[in-house]
C-alpha cells in the first residue's frame, strides 16, 4: 500500500521535525536510507543545510579545541538548541 517515503517516519505515523531528524543524522544514529534521504532533503530545505552546515562546522571546531574524538552532549545539546532558536525566529 502506501509505503512512507520519509524512512524516518516512526512506526506509529509519526513525523519527525527537521531538527529531530537531524539529531538522528549527527548522532549517528540515522540508517543508510535515512542519511540518504536526509542529504537530499537539506538540497530543498534550507533551514535543514544552515543548521547542518553549522552543526557540523560546531562539532568539527569542538573536536579540534577538545583534542578528542568526544564531544560533552550537553554542549552540542545547547548548541543545537541555540540554532534551532536562531532558526525559528
Ligand atoms: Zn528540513
Amino acid at each position: 500500500m502506501t509505503k512512507p517515503l520519509n524512512p524516518f517516519i516512526l512506526a506509529d505515523g509519526t513525523k519527525p521535525s527537521c531538527m529531530e531528524m537531524l539529531q538522528l543524522i549527527l548522532d549517528g544514529q540515522a540508517n543508510a536510507e535515512q542519511q540518504v534521504y536526509f542529504k537530499a532533503h537539506m538540497d530543498h530545505c534550507l533551514p535543514c543545510f544552515k543548521s547542518y552546515d553549522l552543526d557540523i562546522t560546531i562539532k568539527e571546531l569542538l573536536k579540534t579545541r577538545c583534542c578528542g574524538d568526544s564531544v560533552p552532549n550537553e554542549l552540542v545539546d545547547q548548541i543545537k538548541t541555540q540554532i534551532s532558536k536562531n532558526l525559528a525566529s
